[in-house]
């Protein structure tokens, strides 16, 4: 009796450890399970089928996406990605957007049990930090390019829809290069701050201001009631820039110029309405500064005309089309050639002979001034170098440098070289820089310049007088030649304004042993008053035409004898006033 109690007993006992353990293993279990339950992500398990098994709490957003309970099946792409993963694919973790929250979903199959775990991570905070990465400029704080441009797609589609206008407004900052350049990088950041901050005034909650780049800047102008609209929008953001930026302590001046497109009328998508905007701003950029400019149809067909003509001369510079004629010049002192210069001519293959006047712009927009420029120097070299080794000269060859091929690297390095290849002497070279070019960026100008004149090349400033540039600065630079503009030579006779200017550079010019060169003489008379002037060479039509290069060959052989005829007609021609002439000398 004892025995079966106590065995009893001891079965009693042995149960309760069993059932409490039990108990505490069923515990754990669950406490394991309420992990998942619990977990701040979402966990499932879906059947090998797609039925969705188990969802915990979390899992809530995602089911909603689905829009699905638990017991549903996944959406058809998902079933797929579950039966993928039942195969043994390895997957890679997919990301998935429910609502405004971003997860990024890991699948584990559980094959022999024929279920796959899904476990979700919430990035929706990674995701924004990295949508500002990309959509943000990180310097203003103002949408970029890409939210910009995502932007233009919404507002088109909207305008469509509504039949309203939208304008597109490009802004590029004009010197900006040289506020970076001259007061440092960190003063171009806050100038770029500052400039955001204006135009973000400027414009209606609707309207986007972005940064596109560097120094160009784009609006959205949602629903102009016209052009108009635009317009006035487009002034008030240049007048917004009048005032004057306080950057460390210093006022700084910006100014810009905008190009416009209005959509529907100029453009039907957002790539068109952005590259009519582009050339409507590189329409105005050249010589219109702090302007702004419609996109008008004509443009197009300007561009399309300049990518030709750029095609053309691309073609034209492998097949020798272009030929140098060359322009005598005469030492009106000595009455001897001293010098030509090298003027360059396209043969065109369909259209003839085009004038530089033409091509020459659409060469230096389109870099292709570089090639061709050193060609007309090897050119021009060789020739004068075949004239010296005839007996002719020496002379000097004047070749005109554009301002693409003045700033472009190695300039000095290429001169070099094409006059040891040429063998022609330095001192029968000059380079002709415009005043304007030599004048904006100055400094720079007079170390080229002055690294020239160290290789024994001399220079020439051109087309002097057009350029508004003060003629005290003129004895920095290194040169040797001022050549006064035509225009001031045209109506040289007038002593009260071109006469004056005409002597009055070439007194200054004088004093800083610079010779003078009068350009386009056309006439006895006018060759009578550079005389009277002092001038020290000239050059025009008068003295000669320029010539292809076996004329000018000939032009030099038989020199003597032509020029006497044409002295005599400067006598004869020259009908000066001599009251005149009195009076100019008088009041220079
Ligand atoms: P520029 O350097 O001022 O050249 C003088 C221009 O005036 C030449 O025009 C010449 O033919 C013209 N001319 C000379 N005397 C007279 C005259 O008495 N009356 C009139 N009405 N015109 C006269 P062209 O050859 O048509 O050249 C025009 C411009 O094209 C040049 O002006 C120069 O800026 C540019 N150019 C010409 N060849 C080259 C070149 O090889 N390289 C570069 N970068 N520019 C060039
Ligand atoms: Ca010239
Ligand atoms: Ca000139």
């Amino acid at each position: 009796m004892t025995d079966s109690f106590d065995n009893l007993k001891a079965a009693n006992e042995a149960l309760k450890t069993e059932v409490s353990k039990r108990i505490s293993d069923l515990e754990h279990t669950q406490s394991i399970a309420r992990i998942s339950e619990d977990s701040p992500n979402p966990v499932l398990r879906v059947s090998a089928g797609g039925e969705v098994l188990y969802a915990n709490k979390s899992s809530g957003a995602l089911l909603s996406y689905w829009k699905i309970e638990v017991g549903g099946r996944l959406p058809p792409e998902w079933c797929d990605v579950v039966d993928e993963a039942m195969a043994g694919k390895t997957l890679e973790d997919r990301e998935l957007s429910s609502l405004d929250r971003r997860f990024s979903l890991t699948i584990q199959p559980i094959v022999d049990a024929g279920y796959v775990n899904i476990f979700g991570r919430d990035i929706t905070k990674r995701k924004k930090a990295e949508e500002i990465i990309v959509n943000f400029d990180e310097l203003t704080g103002l949408p970029n390019r890409a939210l910009f441009e995502d932007r233009l797609h919404q507002v088109l589609g909207h305008a469509r829809r509504s039949g309203k206008l939208a304008a597109v407004h490009l802004i590029n900052l004009d010197h900006f290069k040289e506020v970076n350049e001259t007061m440092g990088r960190e003063a171009g950041d806050v100038l770029l701050r500052a400039i955001s901050e204006r135009f973000l005034d400027c414009v209606r909650n609707s309207d986007t201001v972005a940064r596109l780049g560097g120094d160009e800047f784009g609006v959205i102008q949602v629903e102009p009631a016209n052009s108009d609209g635009v317009a006035v929008l487009a002034q008030k953001l240049l007048k917004s820039l009048e005032d004057p930026f306080e950057i460390d302590g210093r006022k700084v001046y910006s100014g810009a110029s905008v190009g416009i497109t209005v959509f529907p009328d100029d453009a039907g998508n957002p790539e068109d309405v952005l590259r009519n905007a582009d050339l409507a701003l590189s329409n105005g950029k050249g010589d219109d500064r702090g302007s702004f400019r419609f996109y008008v149809a004509q443009m197009n067909e300007d561009i399309q005309r300049r990518r030709s003509i750029e095609d053309d001369m691309r073609e034209s510079l492998v097949n020798g089309d272009f030929v140098l004629h060359y322009q005598p010049k005469l030492n009106i002192a000595t009455n001897r050639i001293t010098g030509m210069e090298a003027l360059v001519r396209w043969n065109h293959p369909e259209k003839g002979f085009m004038s530089p006047a033409e091509f020459i712009p659409v060469a230096e927009r389109s870099k292709l001034i570089i090639p061709l420029g050193e060609w007309v120097l090897r050119e021009a070299c060789t020739f004068n170098k075949a004239l010296t080794d005839a007996g002719l000269g020496p002379i000097k060859v004047a070749v005109n440098l554009s301002a693409e091929q003045f700033r472009a690297e190695g300039l000095v390095q290429m001169v070099k070289s094409v006059l040891k290849e040429t063998g022609l002497d330095a001192k029968q070279l000059e380079l002709e820089i415009t005043e304007t070019l030599a004048m904006h960026n100055a400094d720079v100008s007079i170390d080229l310049c002055g690294a020239l004149e160290d290789h024994g090349i001399s220079l020439s400033i051109d087309d002097f007088g057009t350029g508004y540039s003060s003629l005290s600065y003129l004895k920095s630079f290194p040169v040797q030649r001022i050549k006064i503009d035509k225009s001031f030579v045209d109506d040289i006779n007038d002593a009260e304004n071109s006469g004056v200017i005409a002597r009055a550079v070439t007194t200054l010019g004088h004093s800083f042993g610079m010779e003078i060169t009068a350009e386009g003489v056309e006439t006895g008379e006018q060759l009578s008053f550079l005389r009277a002037l002092d001038c020290d060479e000239i050059q025009g039509y008068f003295f000669s035409r320029p010539l292809p290069g076996d004329a000018l060959e000939e032009f030099l052989r038989n020199f003597g004898d032509t020029w006497a005829i044409t002295l005599d007609q400067e006598r004869r021609n020259g009908s000066i006033d001599r009251r005149q002439l009195e009076k100019m000398r008088s009041s220079c």
